[in-house]
C-alpha cells in the first residue's frame, strides 16, 4: 500500500471525526466518529473495509483516549505506515490564515489567540492537534481553516456598518465559514461545466444543520452569509440567522431575558426547530408537512426556503455573470422539496426545474436539476475531508 494517505481529523468539543484518505483521488480507506467524549458513555465507531465496528472508550474518555483507540485499530490492520501526515480542520483562522498551514508552536499559539473569535470551536480543534501530536510525534500536522476560502472577500463585503475601530481594535468583521465545502463544490461544478474554476462564477448554498450561501467570482469567494460567528445569514437547523438586533434589546429590557438566555434561544432554539416547534431535522419536518399537513412544518419550510432564495438573489449583486447555483450539505444534497421551493422563488434568474432530475440527484448522486436552456442549478455532494487531505498533501509536497 502507498504511504501517502492523510489522516483527516475534525475535532469538536465532545466529538472527533476522522478519515484516512488518499489525497490524489479521495478514496477513503477508513472513517469514523468518536462521540460523547468526556463522559462515561464515550464511544468510537469505525468504518473500514465495508465493516462497522463500535467500542467504548476507556477512562479518561477524552480526545487522547479516542485517538489511542484509533491508533490501536490502525496498527492492528497495518495502516500506520501508510499515513504520511495529519490534516486538521480548524474553524477560525481570523485574518492570519488564508492558506493551509504547517502546525508548529507559534501556529498553535495563534489558533489559541483566535479562540476569542470562536470560543466553542478553536479550543476543541487545539485539543485534537495536541492529541494527534502525542499519538503521531513524527508526522507533520497541517491546519486547514474553515474561514480561509472567504479571506478573498473584499472589504465592502466583510465590514459591518458599525464603528470602524471595532474592526481595527477587536477584529469585529465578517469572516464566513464552511469555506472548505464552498471551495470543493465550486471546483466540482466547474468540472461539471467543463470550464476552468478561475473563469466560473457560482452561488453555492451549503445547507446542513448549519447553513450558508456564498458568492464565488472567478473561483474566489467574494461574499458569504455567515459572519463573525456562525449565527448570521440564512435560517438554519437551530440557529436563527439574521434577526433585527433590536430584538435582543427588547428581550433583555422588556421581557427580562438574560444575555445567556438570548444566546441559547438564538443559537439552539431557533431556526427550523423554533419555527416548526417540532425538530431541527429537515426530514422530520418534511414528513410532518407531507403526511400530516402540519401548518408549523409548512411555515418552517417556507421561511427557510424564502430566506435562502433571498440570500441567493442578493448575492447576484456581487457577480458579473452567474454560471449556476450549487446545492450541497445534508439538506442541499438530499431534499428535492427544499430545492424545488428555493428555485421556484427565483423565477427572475431563469431556473426551470427538471422534476425527474431533482428527484434522482439525491443520496450522494450529483448532477444538474434544471432544464437545458434555463440557468444551471447543480446538486453536488460535498467532501470537505478530501479537500483537507489534498491541501495537506500539496503543502507538504510543494516545490521548494
Ligand atoms: P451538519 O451541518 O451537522 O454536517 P448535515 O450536512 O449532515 O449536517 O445535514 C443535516 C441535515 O440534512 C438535517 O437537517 C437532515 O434532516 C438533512 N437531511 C439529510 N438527509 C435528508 C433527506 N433525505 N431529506 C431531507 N433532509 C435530509
Amino acid at each position: 500500500m502507498k504511504n501517502n494517505f492523510i489522516l483527516v481529523l475534525n475535532c469538536g468539543s465532545s466529538s472527533l471525526k476522522f478519515s484516512l484518505i488518499n489525497p490524489e483521488n479521495g478514496e477513503t480507506l477508513l472513517s469514523g466518529l468518536a462521540e460523547r467524549l468526556l463522559s462515561e458513555q464515550a464511544i468510537i465507531k469505525i468504518k473500514h473495509n465495508g465493516k462497522k465496528e463500535q467500542q467504548s472508550i476507556s477512562s479518561p474518555f477524552d480526545h487522547q483516549a479516542a485517538i489511542q483507540c484509533l491508533v490501536t485499530h490502525l496498527s492492528e490492520h497495518q495502516l500506520i505506515a501508510c499515513i504520511s501526515a495529519i490534516g486538521h480542520r480548524v474553524v477560525h483562522g481570523g485574518e492570519t490564515y488564508y492558506q493551509p498551514t504547517l502546525i508548529n508552536t507559534d501556529v498553535k499559539a495563534t489558533i489559541e489567540k483566535l479562540a476569542r473569535l470562536a470560543p466553542l470551536h478553536n479550543p476543541a480543534n487545539l485539543t485534537g492537534i495536541s492529541a494527534a501530536e502525542a499519538a503521531f510525534p513524527t508526522l507533520p500536522q497541517v491546519a486547514i481553516f474553515d474561514t480561509a476560502f472567504h479571506q478573498a472577500m473584499p472589504e465592502k463585503a466583510f465590514i459591518y456598518g458599525i464603528p470602524y475601530k471595532l474592526y481595527k481594535e477587536h477584529g469585529i468583521r465578517r469572516y464566513g465559514f464552511h469555506g472548505t465545502s464552498h471551495y470543493f463544490v465550486a471546483q466540482q461544478a466547474a468540472k461539471m461545466l467543463h470550464k476552468p474554476l478561475e473563469q466560473c462564477s457560482f452561488i453555492s448554498a451549503h445547507l446542513g444543520n448549519g447553513c450558508s450561501v456564498a458568492a464565488i467570482k472567478d473561483g474566489k469567494s467574494v461574499d458569504t452569509s455567515l459572519g463573525m460567528t456562525p449565527l448570521e445569514g440564512v435560517m438554519m437547523g437551530t440557529r436563527s440567522g439574521d434577526v433585527d438586533p433590536g430584538i435582543i434589546f427588547h428581550l433583555v429590557n422588556q421581557l427580562n431575558y438574560t444575555v445567556e438566555e438570548v444566546d441559547t434561544m438564538l443559537n439552539k432554539q431557533s431556526g427550523l426547530l423554533g419555527v416548526s416547534q417540532l425538530s431541527n431535522d429537515c426530514r422530520t419536518i418534511e414528513t410532518a408537512y407531507l403526511e400530516d399537513n402540519n401548518p408549523q412544518a409548512a411555515l418552517a419550510l417556507d421561511v427557510f426556503c424564502y430566506r435562502i432564495a433571498k440570500s441567493i438573489a442578493s448575492f447576484t449583486a456581487s457577480l458579473t455573470q452567474l454560471d449556476g447555483i450549487i446545492f450541497t450539505g445534508g439538506i442541499g444534497e438530499n431534499s428535492d422539496i427544499i430545492r424545488e421551493k428555493i428555485l421556484s422563488q427565483l423565477i427572475l434568474l431563469n431556473f426551470k426545474i427538471d422534476v425527474d432530475a431533482n428527484i434522482t440527484n439525491r443520496f450522494g448522486k450529483s448532477g444538474r436539476i434544471t432544464l437545458e436552456g434555463s440557468r444551471a442549478a447543480l446538486v453536488i455532494a460535498t467532501n470537505e475531508e478530501w479537500v483537507i487531505a489534498e491541501q495537506t498533501f500539496e503543502l507538504l509536497n510543494q516545490e521548494p
